[in-house]
């Protein structure tokens, strides 16, 4: 009780700037500079060599610190954009939101910031809903930190020192395995709806609970994501699809009543009437294959998840006695149409999208020269890994992605014994019986007639 009280009070205290930070020194944190991206490190080095203050800061230095690998490096300086730009060749100032600057360094690229004044100042310029529409006002250090989304967020690193700058508890909270908002959690979500979002993210990532405080309003202030424009919303979901713990994500997005309408996209994800276990399946393989450091790509995914709307769409089609592969084609633009403007979805996923569709129907001629063609395919390999989730979500038999497995990497001769033998009758008695065991729905029944027929 008392303790409660006292971390009230406290808590209370912590949210107006603090000047002060804590100086966590290696010997409690163990983050040693060799673990920071030579890149970052540098770009530290440079710009403290030239007079300035340089830290790396956010995600990266919270991932040490629960030992994950960071994803990229984000540093913060004192130093104006236009000053970081004059100390590194390869560099560039892009301005989105706000300016900052890329550092490219090998391999690497570092986002690089200037101290950022907090949002809450009075003459900061918002939306009718209190959405921040610009926030570029630079500040110290200090206000950097606060205008942090969360405590664990405002940790700033100095790889010359080992030193890690604690302006708001985050070291403490990480170790109790807390996401606590830095000041009040409802104005921090009318300045910019998106934390909720990360807020929901991080934790799935980072296996941390969301602080009540900054939980119980997330279902009541959930509308204001409405506001927000598409493509931020896209980014930032693509952020969590990607981040390896998508399933997790969505489950918790579901039971903090953020979905409905607020993201279309997860609409198309959460209220699949035919595709689920499709959807799920792909999403899984996807968090597996980022956990494992293997390349994904969002044409992949999101080809998965409006797949069984094309399929629908194109039986319909066909059954209107149009030709298969016109079918196909019409009914995939028809499907983009209606969600890549709603998803804001880019153009470059949409080409990726139609191609992985565009290939399926070829996967069903095993004969003649055609299978020699579709190999060779640049995205054959996509196209397949496709084809294969289709048959382990029992949309279609599991003999075809085998027999194409076989055939890509046989030799001459073996291939064409395989373009002599039809992908089903080649099928183990096993096999069968799993696939009778599987009982598909029977919305898949039908697309499966669907695909098959092709
Ligand atoms: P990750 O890179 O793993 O997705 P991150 O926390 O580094 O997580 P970024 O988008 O790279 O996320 O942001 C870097 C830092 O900028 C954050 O750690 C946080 O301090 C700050 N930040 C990002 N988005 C917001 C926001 N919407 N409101 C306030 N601060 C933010
Ligand atoms: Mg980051």
């Amino acid at each position: 009780m008392i303790r409660k009280l006292l971390r009230k009070v406290f808590r209370r205290a912590a949210s107006p700037i603090n000047t002060e930070p804590a100086l966590v020194p290696v010997t409690q944190h163990g983050i040693r500079r060799e673990q920071i991206s030579p890149a970052a490190r540098k770009v530290c080095t440079v710009l403290q060599e030239s007079g300035h203050k340089a830290f790396v800061v956010g995600g990266a230095v919270r991932d040490l610190l629960v030992g994950h690998p960071p994803k990229d490096y984000d540093v913060a300086t004192s130093a104006t954009p236009e000053d970081v730009r004059a100390l590194f060749r390869r560099s560039r100032i892009i301005g989105r939101r706000f300016k900052i600057v890329h550092v490219m360094s090998g391999p690497e690229t570092i986002e690089v910031s200037t101290f950022r004044a907090s949002q809450s100042a009075e003459d900061t310029e918002t939306d009718e809903h209190g959405r921040v529409l610009r926030d570029n006002v630079y500040g110290s250090q200090a206000e950097d930190a606060t205008r942090r989304d969360f405590t664990v967020n405002a940790l700033y690193y100095d790889p010359t020192t080992e030193h890690i700058l604690d302006y708001h508890h985050g070291v403490a909270d990480l170790k109790q395995k807390t996401l606590r908002i830095i000041g009040d959690p409802r104005a921090r979500y009318r300045e910019d709806p998106v934390r909720m979002l990360r807020g929901v993210r991080l934790g799935a990532k980072l296996g941390l609970a969301l602080d009540p405080a900054a939980r119980n309003p997330i279902r009541e202030m959930a509308e204001l994501l409405e506001n927000v424009p598409a493509a931020r919303l896209f980014d930032e979901m693509l952020k969590l699809l990607f981040s390896g713990y998508a399933v997790r994500c969505l489950k918790q997005l579901r039971e903090e009543g953020l979905h409905h309408g607020l993201l279309p996209l997860l609409d198309v994800i959460l209220e699949q009437p035919m595709g689920e276990r499709f959807v799920w399946l792909s999403l899984e393989n996807t968090d597996e294959r980022v956990r494992a450091d293997k390349p994904v790509s969002p044409g992949f995914l999101f080809a998965t998840l409006l797949w069984h709307e094309v399929l629908a769409n194109w039986e319909t089609r066909r059954k209107d006695g149009e030709h298969t592969q016109p079918a196909l084609f019409a009914a995939m633009d028809e499907v983009l149409d209606r969600q890549a403007g709603k998803l804001a979805i880019t153009k470059r996923i949409v080409g990726d999208i139609k191609e992985i569709w565009a290939l399926q129907p070829r996967f069903e001629k095993c004969t003649g020269k055609a299978p020699y063609r579709l190999i060779e395919q640049p995205r054959y390999r996509a196209a397949w890994d496709f084809l294969r989730l289709r048959a382990q979500s029992g949309e279609i038999d599991a003999a075809l992605p085998d027999w194409w497995d076989r055939f890509a990497h046989a030799g001459h001769d073996a291939r064409e014994a395989l373009l002599a033998e039809t992908p089903t009758a080649g099928e183990s008695a096993e096999r069968k019986r799993r696939r009778r065991r599987r009982k598909p729905s029977a919305a898949t029944t039908e697309a499966t007639a669907s695909s098959n027929a092709s």
